[in-house]
């Protein structure tokens, strides 16, 4: 029922020249996949190399987060406008190293979110609890905190364009992904309060994606799940090889 999603993140990577040739070796590694939809966020700086590249394959273009005004005094800060001219289809929003590093709240995150939406773009909500807080048997509070908060005022109607980003902030970048059972348990609990919040039929069509140390080597577990519905890719986005073969595990 839904398009499986498979979303690279290539961080704080690439320069614009760099970034052109790794798209162009991802658009010839891909070449014959149309089953799935895929992106891949380049830095901002390199997201003007990265679209012609990618214009007229089945690749689309996604940045790594945005303002949440749209225009103004905010030296700095990149609006959703600037990234719908720069073909900019979808937006990170919320990802944990932003939360961590940028000192990012829900309520900033929500306010990006709707910026995202107010434009033309696609946010793909990032939430994930920390170790101490899944140790301490808080995953579903963790988890429903902040799809309600990152999501207040948002309308059943725009819930299709929303995808959200099951992401272990334990599991980023350490080589240590959430177990199939973990991953599917998480994602039922952001399905339900997406079904509380927007209603059941508009939340249907809303991705669930897992991220967190995604590798050729576990993606076609994570492809096997009904519950997960494709995967942001870290590290791995920036090897073309690894890439392509997650893209490649049997969604
Ligand atoms: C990420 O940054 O969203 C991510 C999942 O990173 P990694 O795949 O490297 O763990």
């Amino acid at each position: 029922m839904r398009t499986p999603f498979i979303a690279g993140n290539w961080k704080m990577n690439t320069t614009p020249t760099e970034a052109a040739g790794l798209a162009r070796e991802i658009v010839s590694a891909l070449e014959g996949v149309y089953n799935l939809e895929v992106a891949v966020a380049p830095p901002f700086t390199s997201l003007a190399a990265v679209g012609p590249v990618i214009r007229g394959t089945s690749i689309r273009l996604a940045a790594q987060d945005l303002h949440w005004e749209d225009h103004g005094p905010f030296t700095g800060g990149i609006s959703h406008s600037m990234l719908e001219a720069l073909g900019c289809v979808y937006v990170l929003v919320g990802h944990s190293e932003r939360r961590i590093y940028f000192g990012e709240t829900d309520h900033l995150v929500n306010r990006k979110i709707k910026a995202a939406l107010r434009g033309g773009l696609r946010p793909i909500l990032c939430v994930g609890e920390e170790e101490a807080e899944r140790k301490g048997g808080r995953l579903r509070e963790v988890l429903v905190r902040q799809v309600d908060r990152c999501l207040e005022d948002v309308s059943a109607g725009a819930a299709g364009r929303l995808a959200v980003a099951y992401e272990p902030v334990w599991a980023i970048g350490t080589g240590r992904a959430a177990t199939l059972e973990d991953a599917v348990e998480a994602h039922q609990i952001i399905r339900h309060q997406l079904e509380l919040l927007f209603g059941t039929q508009a939340a249907a069509p809303v991705r669930i994606l897992y991220g967190g140390s995604v590798s050729p080597g576990n993606a076609a577990g994570f492809a096997s799940q009904p519950e997960v519905d494709g995967v942001l890719v870290g590290g791995a986005s920036l090897k073309v090889a690894e890439f392509a073969a997650i893209v490649r595990a049997g969604w």
